[in-house]
C-alpha cells in the first residue's frame, strides 16, 4: 500500500494566518483551509489508489516536532506501507493586516538531493496539470530542480521523503478567493494526490 500522511499546517489558536477581508465579509483561516484541503485528500483518495492519513485531526496546533513525530511513529507501525509527507500550508506576503501583490505556488524540500527532490518536482508536474493556466509557479531552479529548499522543522525530521507546499497566498485576493472556492481546494488537494501517485510510479 502507498500512503499519503498529510501535515494540516497550524491550529485555531495560531496568531495570525489569516487574510485581511475579502469585500464580500469572508476571511480565509489558514488552519481552517489546511484541514479543507486534507478532508478533500481524503474524500478523492480512493480515485487515486492511496491511503490517506491526517496527522493532525485536532482544530488546536499541535508542536512541530510532534508532528513529525507522529508521521515517524506511524511509519514505524506499518512497514508494509510506502509513505510520503506532505506539509500543507498556505503563504503570505505580509502580516495579514493589508493585501499584498505576491502570488501562486511553490514546495520546499530540505537543502540537499533525496528522495523529497523527486516527490517536490512530481508535485510541481501536477500543478501544472491541475492549477489554472494562469498560475504563478514560484522555483529556485540554482540547484537543477524546481523547488525551494530549508530545513522546515516537519520536513526535516521525517523520517520519509517529505514535502512542504504553499499553496498560494492568502494575503492576495485573487489568490485567496480561490483557496476558499472548490474549485481551488478540489485542485490544491488533487495537486498532492497526482503528485504523490506520480512519485510512487515514475
Ligand atoms: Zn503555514
Amino acid at each position: 500500500m502507498n500512503t499519503l500522511l498529510i501535515d494540516n499546517g497550524h491550529g485555531k489558536e495560531t496568531p495570525g494566518k489569516r487574510s485581511p477581508l475579502l469585500p464580500d465579509g469572508r476571511r480565509l483561516l489558514e488552519w481552517e483551509f489546511t484541514r479543507a484541503v486534507a478532508k478533500r485528500c481524503v474524500e478523492l483518495a480512493p480515485q487515486y489508489g492511496l491511503n490517506v492519513v491526517i496527522l493532525v485531526p485536532e482544530d488546536s496546533d499541535i508542536a512541530l516536532s510532534e508532528r513529525a513525530a507522529r508521521a515517524n511513529r506511524y511509519m514505524k507501525a506499518h512497514r508494509n506501507e510506502r509513505c510520503v509527507l506532505l506539509s500543507i500550508h498556505g503563504n503570505a506576503a505580509g502580516n495579514g493586516n493589508s493585501w499584498m501583490t505576491a502570488r501562486g505556488w511553490e514546495a520546499w524540500t530540505t537543502i540537499g538531493k533525496t528522495n523529497s527532490d523527486k516527490l517536490a518536482e512530481q508535485l510541481y508536474n501536477a500543478a501544472r496539470k491541475f492549477f489554472p493556466t494562469e498560475t504563478k509557479f514560484r522555483t529556485d531552479k540554482a540547484d537543477g530542480d524546481q523547488d525551494k529548499e530549508s530545513n522546515f522543522t516537519v520536513i526535516y525530521k521525517a523520517i520519509c521523503p517529505a514535502v512542504l507546499t504553499e499553496n498560494f497566498f492568502y494575503d492576495n485576493p485573487d489568490d485567496a478567493r480561490y483557496m476558499l472556492s472548490f474549485e481551488g481546494i478540489d485542485a490544491i488537494a488533487r495537486v498532492h494526490l497526482a503528485g504523490t501517485v506520480y512519485y510512487f510510479t515514475k
